[in-house]
């Protein structure tokens, strides 16, 4: 029996060795995907737009200390255990840090302690699911629910709104009411389901030497070709897939894993026997967020350490660790540039000076695409106009919760309806793609759909 079994696995594994897969994209999750059909002897290749892996997660260097201006904290995605044992498995080291919960908001020019505001209400879970029922039988999106609890225009409403925004990634008139359970915990002393309420304020875990090591060392093993953004995949009257890149190079594959983010879905041309028309309008419109970041070295004579500070634009937080600060943008206002990156920072200048106690800052630039490069001024990358990105990451939108979160069983995995393969030969994989309401956008999201997306190729 033992043998029979045997022979099964070996057959099976051969059947993929001889097919041709192409994966898109060398973020985590394809990189994680190309990584584990790679181990069971399939002939995989990645093909990625940039000139460098990581996708989302870019690890620099600002002032002799490594910031991350995308993904940075592992435990967004709670436990994280894919993230985690893939870690593991590449003997690279993580480093933790606890940091402080601590909100001030500013209004009108003066800084209010959120937890200061909130003892007024003295909310319990019970007592926040009462007052929160009623709100959610007509509430449309997280504005409405925010307004249900707090007066319009307090300053409550306001951090609440920012804070929201900034973790889920969308404005609170986009976001799904399904992000009222982060909402629950924010009001509870906590950050998220993946963060609730502690004492000793919120862990934070990266990767020792840079997030962006994981991204290389997976590369490391795999044929990634950089420079060869996907223009267009067709399909041969054989059930072969012709990919096209934008510098005309053209290859073939048996099997294509699609991890580009869904709002650069609309950069491709993709024939209609692909992905049907109707699949791909919607997977279209399911966009990202807006937040984006600019890391500055926190002043040396600010001894406070720790500590958030946002206003109605942005949120402030420690970066890897006290020696950097994020100015985490949001919202619509503040999408920059290379030209427009100065300005937008020096709107926050006095909100900067007032929080942090700076006296001069020098201007920021725009990272260039090389990982680990260094800057001895503040830095910054707009996801949203980047062009692999389109956004930060993907949140669940007001009005689409039923196409966004529907899913169905195919074998042993769950997927996303819309993120479904088709064919059995394309597959889709990416933050965006995981069934999980708790840890989609995250690191973890990556590296699990990939891990799946692998899964099922192996299992047809
Ligand atoms: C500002 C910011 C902060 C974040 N903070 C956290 C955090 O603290 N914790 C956390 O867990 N997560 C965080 N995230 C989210 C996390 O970084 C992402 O969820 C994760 O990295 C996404 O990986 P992915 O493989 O799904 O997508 P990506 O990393 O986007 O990978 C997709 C790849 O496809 C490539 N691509 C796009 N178009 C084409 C094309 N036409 N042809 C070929 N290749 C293409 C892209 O260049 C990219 O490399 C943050 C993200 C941002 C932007």
């Amino acid at each position: 029996m033992f043998r029979y079994i045997c022979l099964i696995l070996i057959l099976a594994g051969q059947m993929h060795a001889q097919e041709k897969i192409a994966v898109i994209g060398a973020g985590l999750s394809g990189l994680t995907a190309a990584y584990r059909l790679q181990q069971k002897g399939c002939d995989v290749e990645v093909y990625e737009a940039r000139n460098r892996v990581g996708g989302r997660v870019f690890t620099v260097n600002v002032g002799g200390h490594l910031a991350e201006l995308g993904g940075q904290n592992i435990l967004d995605g709670g436990d994280a255990p894919h993230m985690v044992a893939l870690m593991q498995e590449l003997g690279l080291e993580e480093v933790t840090k606890q940091v402080s919960q601590e909100l001030y908001f500013d209004f009108e020019g003066n800084f209010f302690s959120f937890r200061k505001l909130l003892l007024e209400y003295n909310f319990t879970p019970e007592s926040l699911n009462e007052k929160l029922q009623p709100i959610l039988q007509t509430a449309q999106n997280m504005r409405d629910v925010v307004a249900g609890l707090f007066e319009e225009e307090s300053v409550l409403f306001r951090a609440c709104c920012t804070i929201l925004a900034g973790y889920e990634g969308g404005a609170v008139d986009k976001l799904s009411v399904c992000s009222t359970e982060t909402l629950k915990h924010l009001l509870l002393g906590g950050l998220s389901s993946t963060h609730p309420y502690s004492e000793s304020g919120i862990e934070h875990m990266m990767i020792k030497g840079g997030n962006a090591l994981l991204a290389e060392s997976l590369a490391d093993k795999l044929t990634v070709h950089l420079n060869s953004p996907l223009q267009a995949l067709r399909r041969d009257s054989d059930g072969t897939y012709r990919l096209l890149f934008a510098d005309g190079k053209e290859t073939s594959a048996d099997i294509v894993i699609l991890t580009i983010p869904s709002p650069t879905f609309s950069t491709i041309s993709f024939d209609a026997s692909v992905i049907p028309p109707e699949r791909r309008e919607q997977i279209e419109t399911l966009l990202f967020g807006n937040t984006e970041k600019i890391v500055i070295e926190r002043p040396m004579a600010n001894t406070q350490k720790g500590g958030v500070f946002a206003n109605d634009r942005m949120v402030t937080f420690d970066n890897r660790d006290h020696h950097l600060i994020n100015l985490y943008y949001l919202g619509d206002h503040d999408s920059f540039t290379a030209e427009t990156i100065g300005n937008v920072f020096s709107r926050e200048l006095p909100f900067l000076e007032k929080a942090y106690g700076y006296t001069d800052l020098t201007q920021p630039v725009v990272a260039s695409e090389i990982p680990f490069s260094s800057y001895d001024c503040p830095v910054g990358h707009s996801w949203v106009n980047d062009p692999y990105a389109r956004g930060s990451y993907s949140y669940i939108p007001a009005d689409q919760e039923e196409s966004f979160l529907s899913t169905i069983d195919i074998g042993d995995e769950t997927v996303k309806a819309l993120f479904a393969p088709i064919g059995n030969t394309l597959f889709f994989a990416g933050e965006h793609t995981s069934t999980s309401i708790e840890i989609m956008g995250t690191m973890e999201a990556a590296v699990e759909t990939g891990d799946k997306a692998a899964r099922m190729v192996l299992n047809p």
